[in-house]
C-alpha cells in the first residue's frame, strides 16, 4: 500500500514522527511531501532530526504568504506530485494550510483521503485551522479521531462513515519521548530553572499576536505572575511584537525568553513549569498529559474536555493572574487521550481495509 502524506507545521511534525515510524514498521510505502510552511531550523529541521522522522521526499518550499496564495501555490505542486505518485491513500494532519491544500488535491484526484486528528471543533469559524479542519472532515474517506468528543462533534455533521476513534497520536509521542528528552535535555540548566518555580507561555495565533491592544496586554500581565515565565517565542509572535515596538517585554526580568524550543526540550518545559499559558493546541493537551495546569488565552477550545476536567481554564489575559491565583488541583485526569497506541491501531486500520 502506498501512502502520500502532506505535512508542513511544527505540530504535524510531532504527530508524523510516531505514524511514519509505524508506517515504518509495516507494509505500508510512504511518500512524505514538506510543504515549507514551517521551513527553518528550530521549526523544521530539529523535529526531523530528533524525532526520527523519515527525510521529506520532496520539500516544496512554499511559506510567508497570505492562506490564498498559500494554498493555491501547495495545491499546484501538490497535484503534480500526486499525479505522478499515484498512492492509494494521502494522509494529512490537523488543521493547516497544507492540510487543507493536501485534503482538496486529493478529493479531486479521487484519491482517498485520511484525516488523522479529525472531528475537532472550536465552532469559531474566525479561526483559520476550523475552516481547514471542517473542510478536511468533509473530504475525507478515514477520519481518525482522537476522542470520543470528536466523534461526536463529526456525528453532529452527518459524518459516521469511515470514523474511528484511535486515541491521540500526541500522547503516542509523549509516551514514546519523554524518557529520551529526560536523558538527553539540559534545557533547565541552560535557563538556572527549578522544577515547579516558572510558568511556561507560548503564543502565536493571528488573534492572539496580531491585535496590538490584546498582544500587549498578554504581555503586560505575563510580568504580573509569582513567577518568571519561559516564553519560547513563535516567529509569527515575534514579528508582531517587533513590528508593534512591544520589544521592551522581551527584556522584561520577569520574562525568559527563548527561541523556539525542539519537541525534547519543550518536554521538559512542560512536565516542570508550575502551569502554561498558551493559545496552542497541541500544548493544551500536553499540560494535560503532565498534569499541569493551563490557561488558555482564547474564548473556546477545541480540546474541551481539558476544561471540563478542570485542568484547563480559559482566560482573558487581565484575569491572568487571579486565575493562576485560585486554581485549585481537580481530584482526577481521567486518560481521553488513549494509552499511546493510535498510530499503531491506525496502521492496523489501513491494513484492514487493504484486505477489505
Ligand atoms: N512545540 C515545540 N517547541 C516550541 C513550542 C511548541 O516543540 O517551542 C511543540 C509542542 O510541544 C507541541 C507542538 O509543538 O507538540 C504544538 O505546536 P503549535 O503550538 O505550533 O501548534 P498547534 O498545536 O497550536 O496547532
Amino acid at each position: 500500500m502506498k501512502i502520500t502524506t502532506i505535512l508542513g507545521a511544527r505540530p504535524q511534525f510531532v504527530k508524523a514522527s510516531v505514524v511514519s515510524n509505524a508506517f515504518k514498521h509495516s507494509s505500508i510505502e510512504e511518500t512524505i511531501i514538506h510543504t515549507g510552511q514551517h521551513f527553518d531550523a528550530q521549526m523544521s529541521d530539529v523535529f526531523f532530526k530528533d524525532l526520527n522522522l523519515p527525510q521529506p521526499n520532496h520539500h516544496l518550499n512554499i511559506h510567508s504568504l497570505n492562506h490564498g496564495a498559500m494554498t493555491g501555490r501547495m495545491m499546484e505542486q501538490i497535484e503534480t506530485l500526486l499525479q505522478q505518485n499515484k498512492p492509494d491513500w494521502v494522509c494529512v494532519y490537523g488543521d493547516t494550510n497544507s492540510t487543507l491544500a493536501g485534503a482538496l488535491v486529493a478529493s479531486k484526484l479521487n484519491i482517498p483521503i485520511m484525516h488523522i486528528e479529525a472531528g475537532l471543533r472550536s465552532y469559531n469559524r474566525e479561526m483559520p485551522e476550523e475552516i481547514n479542519r471542517v473542510v478536511t472532515d468533509h473530504l475525507a474517506k478515514l477520519l481518525l479521531a482522537p476522542t470520543q468528543i470528536a466523534v461526536e462533534c463529526l456525528e453532529k455533521e452527518g459524518i459516521y462513515r469511515g470514523v474511528h476513534c484511535v486515541g491521540d497520536v500526541m500522547m503516542d509521542a509523549v509516551l514514546t519521548f519523554h524518557h529520551r528528552a529526560k536523558e538527553t535535555s539540559y534545557i533547565l540548566d541552560k535557563y538556572n530553572l527549578n522544577p515547579d518555580s516558572f510558568y511556561l507561555a507560548t503564543i502565536h495565533r493571528p488573534s492572539n499576536t496580531d491585535n496590538n491592544e490584546r498582544l500587549s496586554a498578554i504581555l503586560e500581565n505575563l510580568t504580573k505572575l509569582d513567577f518568571p515565565v519561559v516564553f519560547p517565542v513563535h516567529p509569527r509572535a515575534l514579528n508582531q511584537i517587533k513590528q508593534q515596538g512591544l520589544d521592551n517585554y522581551l527584556n522584561h526580568k520577569q520574562i525568559i525568553t527563548i527561541p523556539p524550543v525542539s519537541y525534547l526540550e519543550m518536554l521538559m518545559l512542560e512536565s516542570n513549569c508550575s502551569g502554561v499559558i498558551t493559545d496552542s493546541g497541541g500544548v493544551q493537551k500536553e499540560a494535560y498529559i503532565f498534569q499541569r495546569p493551563c490557561f488558555t488565552l482564547r474564548n473556546e477550545t477545541e480540546w474541551k474536555e481539558t476544561v471540563y476536567a478542570g485542568w484547563n481554564h480559559l482566560v482573558q489575559p487581565e484575569n491572568l493572574r487571579d486565575t493562576i491565583t485560585n486554581f485549585t488541583y481537580p481530584l482526577e485526569s481521567p486518560s481521553f487521550y488513549g494509552n499511546g497506541d493510535a498510530a499503531q491501531k491506525i496502521v492496523e486500520i489501513l491494513i484492514g481495509k487493504e484486505n477489505d
